[in-house]
C-alpha cells in the first residue's frame, strides 16, 4: 500500500530539521554502514502509533543562492506538489513574521490540507501566547517544542486524520513494480521508451497513481509488470526540480513504492560517486535491485570487456554484490530482451520462502564445519533458524546470546543461506534474537 508523504515547510530557523530529525529518530542512520553512500536528511520514513508515513524537510531543498523569498517559495512548491499533508511551522518565540505570511499565501493557494505547527514552546506557560497564530488562517495552531519533544503526539492525530483513503491503490501482487534511477543523462527515459516500444510488449497507462506520476503497465510472457514514473523520465520544467536534492527526493518515493530497482550506470562514462548514492537506499530499503549498465553500443563489446566493467561495478557497490548485472543498449536495443527476465528473477527471489526443515539443515550443516565465534570465554550457539518475511526475506536465528551475534557472522550465516538457495538480486536479512 502506497504511505501517505507529509513536508515540513517555514522560514528557516523555525526548527524545521530539529523536528524532521525527532519524528524520524534513529532509523535514518543506518544507511552510514555503507561505504559511499551520503546520508540523505531530507526524505526518510516516520512512524506514528501504528501509521508509517514519508517525510521531507523541505529546508534541504535549495537552489543556488537564490533569495530567501524565492527559495521559500520553491520549498513551498516542492511541498505542495509532494505532500498529502503539509506541516507549516512557524516560530512560538517571534509572533507572525512578513515572512511566515509569505509562506502562508503559498500554502493557501494549495489545497493541501495544512496543519500548523507553532515550535519553540518550551514550557507550559508559553502555551497561553499560541492564540495569535490563528491569524495565519489554518485553524488551530499546535504547541509544539521540538528540543524537547513536547506536544508532538497531537500535532501528529490531526496530521495523519488529514491522511487521504489510499487503498484504492493497494498493490497488485502478482504484478513486479520496478523503478529506474540513475543521474542524469544516464539513459532512464531511453530504456523506458525502448521497453515499451518492444515488440512483444503489451502497453497500458495507469490513471494517476499519484498525482503528477505517470506509472505504465506492460505486459509480457504472461507476467504483468509497473514501471514506476521518476524524476528526469518526465522534463517537466520548474526551476526546483533540476536540483540534485529534488531529484533524490523524486527517486526515492519512487524506490519506496518498487519491488525491483533498476540501478542505471553509463558505460560511456564509467561510476561516478552520485550512482552509488541512490543504489544505497535502494539496498537500505529492502528493495530487489537489477544494475543495468546502459550505452553498451559506446563499448567495443567482448566477453573482456563485459568481465572487466562487471569488475568496477563490484568494486564500487560492494554491498550490492547479490544484484546480477545486465548490459544493454537502450539506443539500439541490442540485449535489451535479457532486462525482464533478470526483473522477473530478481523479484522472485525477493518474494521466496524457504522452508524451516530445510532452512535448519543448511544453518547447521554449516555451523557443524565451521565453529560459532566465541567471546570472553562465551560461545554462541544455535538453536534454530527461520524465515519470518518476505520482500525482502528476513531470516531469524534464534541463539544463546544475541550480542554474541557480530556483523561477521551474520554474513557467515547470510552466505550459507545464498549458496544454498540462491536469492539473486535481493537484499536479505539476518536477525539474531534470544531464545527464551
Ligand atoms: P530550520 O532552519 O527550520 O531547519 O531550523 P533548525 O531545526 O535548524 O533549528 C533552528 C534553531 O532553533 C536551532 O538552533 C535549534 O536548536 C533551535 N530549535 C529548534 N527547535 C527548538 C525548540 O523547540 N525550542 C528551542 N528553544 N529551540 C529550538
Ligand atoms: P535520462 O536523463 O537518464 O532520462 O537520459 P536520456 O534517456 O534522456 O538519455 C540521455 C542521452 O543519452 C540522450 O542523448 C540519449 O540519446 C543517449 N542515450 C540513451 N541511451 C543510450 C544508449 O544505449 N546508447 C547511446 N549511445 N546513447 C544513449
Amino acid at each position: 500500500m502506497r504511505k501517505a508523504t507529509v513536508a515540513i515547510v517555514g522560514r528557516p530557523n523555525v526548527g524545521k530539521s530539529t523536528i524532521f530529525n525527532r519524528l524520524v529518530g534513529e532509523r535514518i542512520s543506518i544507511v552510514e554502514d555503507i561505504p559511499g553512500v551520503t546520508r540523505d536528511r531530507i526524505y526518510a520514513e516516520a512512524e506514528w502509533l501504528t501509521t508509517r508515513f514519508n517525510l521531507i524537510d523541505t529546508g534541504g531543498i535549495e537552489v543556488g543562492d537564490e533569495p530567501l523569498l524565492v527559495k521559500m517559495r520553491q520549498q513551498a512548491e516542492v511541498a505542495i506538489d509532494e505532500a498529502d499533508v503539509i506541516i507549516f511551522l512557524v516560530n512560538g518565540r517571534e509572533g507572525i513574521t512578513a515572512a511566515d505570511e509569505e509562506v502562508a499565501k503559498l500554502l493557501y493557494k494549495s489545497n493541501k490540507p495544512v496543519v500548523l505547527g507553532v515550535n519553540k514552546v518550551d514550557n507550559p506557560e508559553m502555551r497561553e501566547t499560541i492564540y495569535e497564530y490563528y491569524a495565519l488562517g489554518f485553524g488551530e495552531p499546535f504547541p509544539i517544542s521540538g528540543s524537547h519533544g513536547l506536544g508532538l503526539g497531537d500535532l501528529l492525530d490531526e496530521v495523519v486524520s488529514h491522511f487521504p483513503e489510499l487503498d484504492m491503490s493497494e498493490k497488485d501482487e502478482d504484478t513486479i513494480y520496478f523503478s529506474v534511477i540513475g543521474r542524469p543523462n544516464v539513459g532512464k527515459s531511453s530504456l523506458v521508451n525502448a521497453l515499451l516500444n518492444e515488440e512483444r510488449v503489451i502497453v497500458s497507462d495507469i490513471e494517476g497513481t499519484t498525482r503528477d506520476a505517470v506509472d505504465t503497465k506492460l505486459h509480457r510472457d504472461n507476467q504483468d509488470y509497473v514501471i514506476i514514473d521518476t524524476a528526469g523520465m518526465r522534463k517537466r520544467g520548474k526551476v526546483y526540480e533540476t536540483t540534485e536534492k529534488y531529484s533524490v527526493l523524486r527517486a526515492l518515493k519512487a524506490i519506496d513504492r518498487s519491488d525491483v530497482v533498476l540501478v542505471l550506470i553509463d558505460a560511456e562514462t564509467g561510476i561516478r560517486e552520485q550512482d552509488k548514492r541512490i543504489a544505497g537506499y535502494a539496498h537500505e530499503a529492502g528493495r530487489a535491485v537489477v544494475i543495468v549498465v546502459n550505452k553498451w553500443d559506446t563499448i567495443t563489446s567482448n566477453e573482456k570487456a563485459m568481465k572487466e566493467f562487471e569488475e568496477q561495478v563490484r568494486a564500487h557497490f560492494q554491498y550490492l554484490d547479490y544484484a546480477p548485472i545486465v548490459f544493454l543498449s537502450a539506443k539500439t536495443k541490442k540485449r535489451l530482451h535479457t532486462l525482464l527476465p533478470a526483473i522477473q528473477l530478481a523479484s522472485e527471489n525477493h518474494t521466496k520462502r524457504v522452508p524451516t526443515n530445510v532452512l535448519n539443515d543448511v544453518v547447521m550443516d554449516a555451523l557443524a564445519m565451521n565453529p560459532t565465534p566465541t567471546v570472553k570465554g562465551k560461545r554462541l550457539k544455535v538453536l534454530y533458524a527461520t524465515q519470518v518475511n518476505v520482500k525482502p526475506p528476513r531470516f531469524v536465528i534464534f541463539v544463546n546470546e544475541p550480542e554474541l551475534v557480530h556483523f561477521s557472522f551474520a554474513r557467515f550465516v547470510e552466505n550459507r543461506i545464498r549458496e544454498a538457495f540462491g536469492f539473486v538480486g535481493t537484499p536479505i536479512k539476518i536477525i539474531a534474537r534470544k531464545r527464551q
